[in-house]
Formats: structure tokens, C-alpha cells, sequence
């Protein structure tokens, strides 16, 4: 229903932005042909002025296309840390079916498993990635570097500890490869009692927001999607209600749009003759059309003759 909705949206914001390119082609094409209703250099002020806007909203539009990947696809979410801290039992517990192989040999989940969550209305793509950490098993590195590759394309990661354990020197790197990613750390095995100094040494790192959970007991869950629902709503998709999404196809033709109306301003600024300026704001005006599935056809005439006072 979200899906659809800002679809709608989109399409609405691309048909208000024609409209404008619209009158401006329209005010173009009139001095052209009847030099008697305005002179040049207004219609280039006007191409310069509006045409600013529009390109803002193009941007915007562009940048929207974000929100409708995270709708499509789901947040791309990863779930890393060192061997047996509990990754699989994280996506487990959170998935609530069994579907990851848990054991308690490290190193066993070798690839990326990929589940697809819904949660609060939020779609996530749940990645479990093999435990990352020094390893000289050479199966084990191609997980490592898989999962490293998911890490590295995840919107969100999910860093998991044991809270039951002394830190290692991989959660010590993990810590640090993960630091500029936008991350939430997790202490899981919270069921066997969290060590005051694993307790202390995480705390002192990440001041605010680290989740104490047991996948085990599924306590501390609620808290975690909760906290994940934050960061989604707060810093992935700011403006949720606000948003258009548009896919790939039309993010090109919005590109295409915008290249177009860029260089009918570059010539209004060169002072360029009003007949290419005219061509460029054609041109973007069909590739807005046809990221909506419309064909320019008749409208330029019809809005020239019904907005200036010209005989057919
Ligand atoms: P991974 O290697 O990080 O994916 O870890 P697994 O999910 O395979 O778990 C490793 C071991 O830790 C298994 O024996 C799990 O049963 C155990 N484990 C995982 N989560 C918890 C927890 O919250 N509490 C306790 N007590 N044990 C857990």
C-alpha cells in the first residue's frame, strides 16, 4: 500500500514539474514566433529562474529513489561479528523460524545467508555473514571476504558481541572496520551474564544505543527492532511521507531531463539563440513524459494558444 502510494506521488510531482516546463517552452516558443510579445532576454531570465527550480526538484526526485529501493528491496542489514557470538541465533531469534544452521563449531557459516524480514512494516534484508575474523582455512577466508563484501554494501550493521565472553582482538577490529558504517551494536548471550569488562569496554565505544539481548531466551529483541525502526525512520528514509520514489528506469529518464534543462540554461545564459533553447526544454519536457508513460503530442500547442492571445 506504501508502495503504491508513493508512486502516486511520484507521478503527480513529474506531471506538476511538465506543466511548468510546459508555460516556459510555451513563453519560449512565443518570442520566437512573434517577437512582438516579449523580447529575448526576459524569456532567458525566465528560463534561468524557473529552470533553477525545476532542476531542485528533479534533484529531489532523483534522491528519492533511495526510499523506493529500501520499499523494494529492503534495507540491506548485516549482521557481523567475530565466530560463534551468535550471529545465526540473532537472525534466527528475529526471523523466528529456523532457518540458519546454528552450531556451536566456529567458523561453520561459511557464505551469506539472505532472509527478507518485515518488520513493523518495514521491509529489512537480513544478512548473516560467516563470522569475520584471522583465519588460514581457505573456505573460511572466501566467507570472510563475502561477508566483509556484504558489510561493506549494508545501509545498517548490525555488530554483534558475546557479553559473556572477554573481547578478542577480532571484536577489537571489528569494532574499528565498522566504526564509520551506521551501525548498532548488539551484546547478545545477555541470559549468561554480561562481564563487567566487555560490559565497560563497549560502553566506553559506542556512548549511547547498545542493545543487550539473548537470542536465546528472544529477550531484548523487541528492543533491538525498535532500536532498528529508529535508526531506519530517523537517518535511511528521513522523510518517508514526504517521498517519491522513482526505479531505476526513471531515475535515468529524470537524468536525461535534467541534462536537457541544464543546457537550455546554459545556452539562455550564453545568450544562444531562443530556437536551441526551445529544443533543449522539448526534449526534457518528453523525457519527464516518458518516466510517466506519456507522449508530449499536442500539448506545446495547446498551451501556447491557450495561455497568449494569438490567432491560429
Ligand atoms: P555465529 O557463529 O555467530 O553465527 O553463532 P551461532 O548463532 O552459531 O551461535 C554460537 C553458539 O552460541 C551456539 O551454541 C548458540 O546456541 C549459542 N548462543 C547464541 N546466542 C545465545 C544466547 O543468547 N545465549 C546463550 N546462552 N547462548 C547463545
Amino acid at each position: 500500500m506504501a508502495l503504491r502510494q508513493v508512486e502516486g506521488r511520484f507521478g503527480d510531482e513529474v506531471r506538476s514539474i511538465r506543466k511548468e516546463l510546459l508555460a516556459l517552452q510555451a513563453h519560449v516558443e512565443v518570442t520566437i514566433d512573434y517577437p512582438e510579445h516579449d523580447v529575448e532576454d526576459v524569456a532567458c531570465q525566465q528560463v534561468l529562474t524557473v529552470g533553477e527550480q525545476l532542476l531542485g526538484r528533479i534533484d529531489q526526485l532523483i534522491a528519492s529513489a533511495a526510499l523506493g529501493r529500501v520499499l523494494r528491496e529492503g534495507v540491506a542489514t548485516a549482521i557481523v561479528g567475530r565466530p560463534n557470538v551468535g550471529k545465526s541465533s540473532l537472525l534466527n531469534a528475529l526471523l523466528q523460524r529456523e532457518r540458519a544452521i546454528v552450531t556451536d563449531i566456529p567458523g561453520t557459516t561459511r557464505d551469506v545467508l539472505e532472509e527478507y524480514i518485515n518488520l513493523r512494516g518495514i521491509p529489512l534484508r537480513l544478512m548473516d555473514t560467516a563470522g569475520i575474523r584471522e583465519t588460514e582455512d581457505v573456505v573460511e577466508q572466501i566467507g570472510v571476504v563475502r561477508s566483509r563484501q556484504s558489510m561493506a554494501d549494508a545501509e545498517l550493521v548490525l555488530l554483534v558481541y558475546d557479553g559473556s565472553q572477554p573481547l578478542t582482538d577480532d571484536d577489537w577490529a571489528l569494532e574499528r572496520e565498522t566504526a564509520k558504517m551506521r551501525r548498532i551494536v548488539v551484546v547478545n548471550k545477555a541470559d549468561q551474564g554480561v562481564r563487567r569488562d566487555t560490559q565497560a569496554w563497549i560502553e566506553g565505544l559506542v556512548a549511547r544505543g547498545v542493545v543487550y539481548l539473548s537470542a536465546k531466551t528472544g529477550e531484548g529483541i523487541d528492543a533491538l527492532a525498535d532500536r532498528v525502526i529508529d535508526v531506519i525512520e530517523q537517518e535511511i528514509a528521513m522523510d518517508m511521507d514526504a517521498s517519491y520514489m522513482a526505479n531505476a528506469r526513471q531515475t535515468q529518464l529524470l537524468q536525461l531531463a535534467k541534462q536537457d534543462l541544464s543546457s537550455a540554461m546554459d545556452s539562455a545564459a550564453a545568450g544562444a539563440t531562443l530556437d536551441l533553447i526551445a529544443v533543449a526544454l522539448q526534449s526534457a519536457y518528453a523525457q519527464l513524459g516518458y518516466a510517466i508513460g506519456e507522449e508530449a503530442g499536442e500539448d506545446l500547442l495547446d498551451e501556447i494558444f491557450s495561455r497568449f492571445c494569438l490567432g491560429k
